[in-house]
């Protein structure tokens, strides 16, 4: 098998920073193609709170039965199910979707990321900024302009 899946992620998603290794092992009993293994990327991705780019790992399983084009009678737990016509098999669409659904849905740079400042976008991480000194309470500045 040519492991060539070209995997795009898209545009707005996270960025494959390399390229995927693949672990698998490929074996065939008459039409049924067995694929089980795992794959190794590297994604970049912005901290869901400060949004500066994370490096993570991710490793799914892969545990799929190829078949030819046609409805296979057994079905197994956790092992996915795809068809494939002729001599050609082309995983990168299925490759792409085990990628897309281990990607975590939130990134964070450090569980106990400080995120950024509402009010003026500084990174709370490097530093604090000022702002929460002249933040004045709503209340106390409608008092301060009413004028009797
Ligand atoms: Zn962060
Ligand atoms: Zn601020």
């Amino acid at each position: 098998m040519v492991a060539s899946p070209g995997v795009a992620i898209g545009k707005e998603g996270p960025l494959l920073s390399s390229d995927i290794r693949f672990n698998l092992n490929v074996s065939r009993f008459l039409e049924e193609i067995k694929v089980h293994g795992n794959i190794k990327i590297s994604i970049t991705s912005p901290c869901d709170k400060c949004l500066v780019p994370v490096e993570s790992v991710i490793e799914p399983e892969i545990n799929l039965v190829l078949t030819p084009d046609r409805i296979s009678e057994e079905e197994e737990d956790n092992v996915d199910h795809e068809t494939y016509s002729g001599d050609e098999i082309d995983l990168s669409n299925y490759l792409r979707e085990i990628i897309l659904i281990s990607i975590p849905v939130k990134i964070l740079c450090a569980e106990e990321c400080c995120g950024v400042c509402s009010i003026c976008g500084k990174n709370l991480n490097i530093g604090s900024c000022s702002c929460k000194d002249e933040w004045i309470d709503p209340r106390l500045s409608a008092l301060r302009d009413l004028k009797l």
